[in-house]
């Protein structure tokens, strides 16, 4: 696939003064629980969303409207810098509605934005490990993986360093970079078990900026894939047949009581009520992710809800460190690559903290 880049010729026309004015982009997910963005031109540097009026797009041309009432409403939520235009210009996070002022049916965040406000006291926070696979933009196909056959089996690529090993670490350096300039709080990033996958980790973020900030670091991945001429998918099992780790979204999650001392047994009354609604978590935790949790390839099975101390098969799993302390967070290993996170953190939420969910 021809790429029409020339990063030197680009680097003298973004030099180029901007008289003051300031680009922002828009990003919002839309229809099919992917990324959209475009440009507008600001007179001037925002403080925060709230200084950003709301703005339009076709809903028609996202999965978000039909075309006969297609206009949707962009509503900036929160701004981040731009690690690729820089200087004052802005990303601008948005929430949809319609035209009646109503959130449409795919803006997850506004319901989660309630439900995080509900339960501000208990502060909830979250860390979510994004697993991701690169694939060539054409077949499809892992990026780097032989053209006939497969590559060497797993055991070698987790962490793995060296020519054969890696495929495509500029793209996780730059974003690890673009992440820290954007402010997101990126906690660390790893190669993974099977080749061509990677993991980057969002957090620890209180309430509804997990969310935010994992919309935000998968935008910028996907922009910076576009640089490099390779594709993102966020497949929970790119490759089904044969011997290959799927990709997850593991969510770790504490509340204030679970962080202070008799936490594991607040963690422990809050795993018991995730287990009576293991199936209704599932409806929120991504599409395909039957082909990933199949009890084995570090996974638990998706018709048995357990949990563990470091149990990597499992559903949930308490960290070491954190049964030895007594205290801390839990990590719902079921969320898959694809998931919306705003879904995710809500009905963990909800599940927990609802005094009588039923
Ligand atoms: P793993 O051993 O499962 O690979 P990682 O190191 O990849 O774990 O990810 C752990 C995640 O847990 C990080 O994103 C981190 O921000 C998050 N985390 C750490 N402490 C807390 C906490 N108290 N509450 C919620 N998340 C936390
Ligand atoms: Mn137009
Ligand atoms: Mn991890
Ligand atoms: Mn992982
Ligand atoms: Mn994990």
């Amino acid at each position: 696939m021809p790429i029409l880049s020339n990063a030197s010729t680009l680097s003298k026309y973004m030099k180029l003064n901007q008289n003051g004015l300031v680009q922002a982009e828009f990003i919002w997910v839309d229809g099919f629980n992917q990324l959209r963005s475009k440009t507008k031109t600001l007179a001037s540097k925002p403080f925060g969303p709230k200084d950003i009026a709301d703005w339009h797009c076709s809903g028609a041309s996202t999965g978000q409207a039909y075309v006969h009432d297609s206009d949707i409403t962009l509503h900036p939520v929160a701004i981040y810098p731009d690690p690729f235009r820089q200087g004052d210009n802005i990303l601008v996070l948005c929430e949809t509605y319609d035209s009646d002022e109503a959130p449409l049916e795919t803006n997850y965040r506004h319901r989660c934005n309630k439900t995080m406000q509900n339960y501000a006291k208990e502060d909830p926070w979250f860390g979510i490990e994004q697993e991701y696979t690169l694939v060539e933009p054409e077949s499809k196909r892992p990026y780097g993986w032989p053209t006939f056959g497969y590559p060497e089996p797993q055991g070698m690529y987790y962490c793995g360093i060296g020519t054969g090993r890696i495929f495509g670490r500029d793209l996780i350096e730059a974003h690890y970079r673009a992440c820290l300039y954007a402010g997101i709080k990126i906690a660390g990033v790893n190669v993974e078990v099977a080749p061509s996958q990677f993991e980057y980790q969002i957090g620890p973020c209180g309430g509804i900026s997990m969310g935010d900030e994992l919309w935000v670091a998968r935008f910028l991945l996907e922009r910076l894939a576009e640089d490099f001429g390779v594709a993102v998918s966020l497949h929970p099992k790119p490759v089904v047949e044969g011997d290959w780790n799927g990709a997850g979204c593991h969510t770790n999650y504490s509340t204030a009581a679970m962080r202070q001392d008799g936490g594991m047994c607040v963690m422990e009354e809050a795993i018991d009520k995730m287990g009576d609604r293991h199936y209704e978590h599932l409806q929120e935790y991504g599409e395909f992710n039957e082909l990933r949790l199949i009890g084995s390839h570090e996974t638990g099975h998706i018709d048995a809800f357990s949990y563990g101390i470091e149990n990597r098969g499992a559903s949930i799993r308490i960290p070491r460190q954190v049964a030895k302390d007594g205290k801390g967070y839990m990590e719902d290993r079921r969320p898959a690559s694809n998931i919306d996170p705003y879904r995710v953190t809500r009905i963990i939420v909800e599940s927990t903290l609802n005094p009588s969910p039923f």
